[in-house]
């Protein structure tokens, strides 16, 4: 797969390092890793704004679109349309739907078709890979 931005991993890890991402964060974006439930600094993060891929800075949700799952993972239930490619994941003997940030592949979390209306969907967040803008 190539997405439009490309680095190696220790220009990632430099640009993490450089806007002080969690230390989870380059695991997890990087090498689809999952933090632990409900220790994400974004789980309970009501404050409007959007939140960003934490590797390319792409605009990938708007606040209003979060919900409480109750999951112990910051949860969405639209993305900004075209910010997210959705893959089959077929790890851990299940099959699930990865996100993965469109403009540079950080893996995001997970889709699940058990969200709120309208859209039935929950797309379920690592905060480590989010970087949150506030609205001014
Ligand atoms: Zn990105």
């Amino acid at each position: 797969m190539s997405f439009p931005v490309q680095k190696s991993d220790a220009q990632w890890q430099a640009e993490l390092a450089s806007k002080q991402a969690e230390s989870v964060a380059f695991q997890v974006t990087r090498h689809a890793a999952t933090e632990r439930p409900f220790t994400g600094k974004y789980e309970a993060h009501w404050a409007d704004g959007s939140y960003h891929c934490i590797c390319c800075g792409a605009k990938l949700f708007d606040s209003d679109t979060k919900f409480d799952a109750g999951c112990g993972w910051p949860s969405f239930s639209e993305a900004i349309p075209g910010a997210i490619q959705e893959n089959v994941d077929r790890s851990h003997g299940m099959v699930r739907v990865e996100t993965v940030c469109a403009q540079c592949g950080a893996h995001l979390g997970h889709v699940f078709p058990d969200g709120p209306q309208p859209t039935g969907l929950r797309y379920c967040m690592n905060s480590a890979a989010l970087d949150f803008e506030k609205q001014d």
